[in-house]
């Protein structure tokens, strides 16, 4: 999306175009809050914004989210919190994902493979590589309410990573979903690329659609108004049981070093 802001009750939603994803700063009269960071070339993206649409520092920031590791969404974290002082909340198993020399191996994919996706999007090609470890100062459990923004509520929704966040708030009905659909073509919604846990995804999209958000929040891609498709759910669930193609198989198979995959699936019941 490009940048643009929409009207709340409570706050306003800025939408900054990101390097490969959208991110999205909260403005609350006490505050401001980062809905994932974007990569770490996307700080100077967000200082820009700060600056020339709200006037301020990114100073006011209050808390930045890291929905998950992957460096489209965590990379500017860090640097954040150097510059500004702006604490880190994440899922409390987050540094478990690029641990080890599986998990510094799979980081460097990662990072690789964002810049390829930034190059298929006709991005210039721009730093990705960052700390692999974001040591969140708020660790999150699921029905967490968040610190400083209690009207956002944690719900752990696993299957594209082990970790994966989604918030929903409540009085606007509003979900941020991050990777858990993507939206890059409008009208037709894909599942992310990899999914790593097939039989979890199924369950945090069904957990999803239980809460019934009326508009989605993705990172990739256009808001959702669910209302306008009532089969999205059930198109989601048709999506993961097809197999892969090859293209898929491919990023999947780029996408298995971290630690956390294999003790996961060493649990017969879990390799799916
Ligand atoms: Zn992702």
């Amino acid at each position: 999306m490009e940048n643009c802001r929409f009207t709340f009750a409570d706050f306003t939603l800025h939408v900054i175009k990101g390097y490969i994803c959208n991110i999205f700063l909260l403005e609350y009269p006490h505050g401001l809050l980062l809905l994932d960071s974007g990569s770490i070339n996307d700080v100077k993206r967000i200082e820009k914004y700060c600056l020339k649409y709200l006037g301020c520092s990114p100073s006011k920031i209050k808390l930045t989210i890291v929905s998950h590791m992957h460096p489209d969404h965590s990379g500017g974290a860090n640097t954040l919190r150097e510059k500004y002082h702006i604490p880190i909340t994440a899922y409390h198993t987050i540094d478990n994902w690029y641990s080890g020399i599986g998990g510094r191996l799979q980081h460097k994919l990662d990072c690789l493979m964002a810049q390829s996706v930034a190059h298929k999007q006709h991005r210039r090609l721009e730093k990705t590589l960052f700390n692999p470890l974001i040591n969140p100062d708020y660790p999150l459990y699921d029905g967490d309410f968040l610190p400083f923004f209690p009207d956002w509520q944690v719900l752990h929704v696993p299957g594209h990573t082990l970790h994966d966040i989604a918030l929903f708030n409540k009085k606007e009905n509003i979900m941020y979903i991050a990777d858990i659909i993507v939206n890059l073509k409008k009208d037709k919604f894909v599942l992310p690329l990899p999914v790593l846990f097939r039989d979890k995804m199924s369950a945090s999209l069904k957990r999803l659609e239980n809460i019934g958000a009326s508009l989605l929040l993705p990172a990739h891609g256009s808001f959702i108004k669910t209302d306008e498709y009532p089969n999205l759910y059930s198109d989601m669930q048709k999506l993961l049981s097809k197999p892969p193609s090859n293209f898929e198989r491919r990023i999947y198979l780029l996408s298995i070093y971290s630690p956390e995959i294999w003790k996961e699936k060493k649990q017969p019941h879990n390799f799916k």
